[in-house]
C-alpha cells in the first residue's frame, strides 16, 4: 500500500501512457494493478470522487435514496422501455441501472456476496439450448481457464468462506484464505430450515474480512454493507485492495472526477486516447497506446456507441451490432418471514447463510432457470419506508409496525436471466446528461422463464422458512424486471465476431488496441453475485494484455 508520504503518480495528458483503463471498480481496479505491475505507465479515468474510509456516511436516506454515492438520475439520467417499440421515458427519482460513481465503483458499496459460477454456467448453451426467444449460448473460456482466477481473487482481494461446506460448489485448487464470518440470527434460523428440508446450508463466501489480511481489519458488524462504502476497510473494495497496490508501483494514477466520453481514433482505426471532463466540466484528451474499458456493463455500450466515427458509424467495436445487446440481470424471488423472537439483523454483514441445492436448471421443473438462496436483511429505514397497504403510516399502529422490523428476515432468492437480443442498453434520442452527452436508453423484458423460475423459488423460500419455525411469511412478488444493480452481458464475449463483442482475451474484434473487461463481458448471468466472476475475468484478461504488450501485439 502506498504510505502518506508517497508521491502519487501523475501522468500530463499530453503523455502518450501504455494503457488508460476507464473506471476503478470491481474490474477497473484490478486491471489498473495487474499492467501496472507488469511495467507499464497506467490512468485509471474515474468519473466520481475518490473518498477516504472517514468519507463515508451512515445515512440511509442520502445514500439508499438521495443518490448519494451512486449514479444520480438527476445528473446522469436514464430513460427506459420495456417494448422497443415504445418510446422509452424516465423513471421518477430513480435510474433503472444503478451502480457506484466513486473510486472502487460498486465494489465500494455492494454487499460482497461472492459466488464462484459453476461448471455448467459456462456450457448451458451446449446443454440446455436453444430456448426460444433466448440466446443462451456457451462461454469461449470454461470454468477450468478461469478457476485459478477464481482463486487468485479468493487471495489476492480477501474472502472468507468454508471450502467444501456446500456438496454443491465446484472444485477448487485451493481453500478460502479467510473463515467465514460469524452467523446472524437470519443465518441460524435459515439452516435450521434448510437442514429439516434436507438441503445443504453453508456459510457465506464473503468479500469482507472476518480476520486482520492483508493490513486490513475485520468486519466490525456495523449492519450497513450493501449501499454503504466501508469506512473501517473490512469489505475487500477495489479502493481498499487492488488500487493502492496499483498505484504502489509508481506507474499507475488514479484519476478521479474525470469522466470519459468519447474514445479517440485515428484513420488507421486505433484507439489513441480518451477524450475527458475534469471536475469543472473542461474537456481533455488523454493520450494512449491502448485502452481497457472497464465501465460496467451499463456504462461500457453507451460509451462505445457515443465514440462512433465516420468509420465506425454504428459505434465503436460494434460491426456485429451487438455492443449494448444482451443485458442481463439476475432475476429471483423470495419471501419475507416473521419470528417470534428478536433476530436483531441490524448489524453484522448482510448474509452469513446460503443454499445452493437450486443451483443447476432442472428439465423437469418445465422451464430453464436456476440459483441460490440466502438469508439476509434490509435497512431499518428501508423497512420504515415499505408499509404495506393498508397499515397506517402514523398512531400506534405505524409504532407497532416500526417496532417490528426487529423480528423479520428474508430468504431471498437469486437466479438467472436469459439472454435476449432485445434486451439492451442504447442511446436516448433525445435526452442528454449535465455533460451534454447523450443519456442511456435501457430496453428490458423478463424472458417468460425467467418469470417462472422467480414464482418457483418464492416457493421454495416459503418451504425453508416454514420449516425454520416463522410465525408469518409474505411471500415476495415477482413483477416484471425495471431495472438492476447486476449488469451484464452488454458486450459479451465470442470466438465468432459477427455474434459477439470481444474475443476470449477481451480485445474487441474489431480495434486491435482496444479491450473491455468487466459485466458486460459476461456471457450467461450466472445465479446472482457477478462480482466474483468479474473479477476473475479481470485477473485473466490482466494477464493475457499485459503478455500482449511485452511481446508487441497491441
Ligand atoms: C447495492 C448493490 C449491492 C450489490 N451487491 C452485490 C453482491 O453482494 N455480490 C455481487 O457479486 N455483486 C453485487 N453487486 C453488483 C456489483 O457491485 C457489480 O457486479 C460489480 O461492481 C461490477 O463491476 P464492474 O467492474 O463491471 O463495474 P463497477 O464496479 O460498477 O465499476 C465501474 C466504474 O466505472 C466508472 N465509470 C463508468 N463510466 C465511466 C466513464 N465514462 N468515465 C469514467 N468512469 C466511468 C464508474 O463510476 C464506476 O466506478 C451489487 C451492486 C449494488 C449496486
Amino acid at each position: 500500500m502506498p504510505t502518506k508520504t508517497m508521491q502519487r503518480k501523475i501522468y500530463k495528458p499530453s503523455e502518450i501512457v501504455d494503457f488508460i483503463v476507464i473506471g476503478s471498480g470491481a474490474s477497473g481496479g484490478i486491471m489498473a494493478r495487474e499492467l501496472s505491475r507488469a511495467g507499464n505507465s497506467v490512468v485509471v479515468m474515474e468519473q466520481g470522487p475518490r473518498m477516504g474510509p472517514g468519507d463515508f456516511e451512515h445515512d440511509e436516506l442520502k445514500y439508499r435514496n438521495l443518490s448519494g454515492i451512486t449514479n444520480n438520475p438527476n445528473t446522469n439520467p436514464q430513460t427506459f422501455r420495456s417494448d422497443p417499440n415504445q418510446k422509452a421515458t424516465r423513471v421518477a427519482g430513480r435510474n433503472p441501472l444503478t451502480y457506484a460513481r466513486i473510486v472502487g465503483g460498486s465494489s465500494a458499496h455492494f454487499n460482497a456476496n461472492f459466488w464462484r459460477l459453476h461448471e455448467i454456467d459456462f456450457i448451458e448453451g451446449s446443454k440446455l439450448g436453444p430456448i426460444e426467444g433466448a440466446s443462451l449460448v456457451d462461454w469461449p473460456i470454461t470454468y477450468a481457464e478461469l478457476e485459478p482466477y477464481y482463486t487468485k481473487v479468493e487471495w489476492e482481494v480477501g474472502v472468507s468462506g468454508l471450502a467444501g461446506a456446500s456438496p454443491f460448489d465446484p472444485w477448487r485448487s485451493k481453500p478460502y484464505p479467510m473463515p467465514p464470518l460469524p452467523v446472524k440470527s437470519s443465518g441460524v434460523l435459515f439452516e435450521r430450515g434448510g437442514r429439516k428440508l434436507g438441503l445443504h446450508p453453508y456459510p457465506a463466501p464473503m468479500a469482507i474480512n472476518s480476520q486482520v489480511y492483508k493490513g486490513r481489519p475485520p468486519c466490525a458488524q456495523c449492519g450497513l454493507c450493501g449501499g454503504f462504502g466501508c469506512e473501517v476497510m473490512a469489505k475487500s473494495s477495489s479502493v481498499w485492495t487492488v488500487i493502492p497496490e496499483a498505484e504502489a508501483t509508481g506507474r499507475c494514477e488514479v484519476r478521479s472526477d474525470s469522466y470519459v466520453f468519447r474514445i479517440g481514433m485515428d484513420q488507421a482505426g486505433r484507439a489513441t486516447g480518451v477524450h475527458f471532463f475534469d471536475n469543472k466540466k473542461v474537456e481533455h484528451f488523454q493520450k494512449a497506446r491502448a485502452v481497457v474499458v472497464c465501465a460496467n456493463g451499463s456504462e461500457t455500450p453507451k460509451l462505445l456507441l457515443n465514440s462512433a466515427t465516420p468509420q465506425f458509424a454504428n459505434g465503436l467495436a460494434n460491426s456485429s451490432g451487438k455492443v449494448g445487446r444482451y443485458l442481463m440481470f439476475n432475476k429471483g424471488g423470495g419471501v419475507a418471514a416473521r419470528f417470534e423472537n428478536p433476530l436483531n439483523e441490524y448489524k453484522g454483514a448482510n448474509v452469513t447463510r446460503v443454499i445452493h441445492d437450486f443451483y443447476d436448471s432442472d428439465p423437469k421443473r418445465g422451464f430453464y432457470g436456476g440459483g441460490g438462496f440466502d438469508a439476509r436483511s434490509g435497512g431499518p429505514l428501508t423497512w420504515g419506508q415499505s408499509v404495506p397497504d393498508g397499515t397506517p403510516t402514523w398512531g400506534p399502529k405505524f409504532k407497532e409496525y416500526l417496532e417490528s422490523y426487529n423480528y423479520w428476515m428474508t430468504c431471498a432468492g437469486h437466479g438467472t436471466s436469459l439472454a435476449q437480443e432485445t434486451n439492451r442498453v442504447d442511446i436516448d434520442p433525445e435526452l442528454k446528461d449535465a455533460w451534454g452527452v447523450p443519456a442511456m436508453r435501457v430496453t428490458y423484458k423478463d424472458h417468460a422463464d425467467d418469470i417462472k423460475h422467480a414464482k418457483w423459488m418464492v416457493e421454495r423460500g416459503k418451504e425453508i422458512m416454514d420449516a425454520a419455525g416463522a410465525v408469518q411469511i409474505d411471500p415476495g412478488e415477482v413483477g416484471a424486471a425495471n431495472g438492476g444493480v447486476h449488469l451484464l452481458g452488454t458486450c459479451r464475449m465470442g470466438n465468432n465476431s459477427d455474434t459477439s463483442v470481444i474475443d476470449k482475451y477481451h480485445r474487441t474484434h474489431d480495434v486491435k488496441n482496444l479491450f473491455l473487461c468487466d459485466g458486460s463481458s459476461m456471457v450467461t448471468s450466472g445465479r446472482g453475485q457477478p462480482t466474483q466472476t468479474i473479477e476473475a475475468l479481470a485477473f485473466r484478461a490482466g494477464d493475457h494484455i499485459a503478455k500482449f504488450a511485452r511481446r508487441g501485439e497491441i
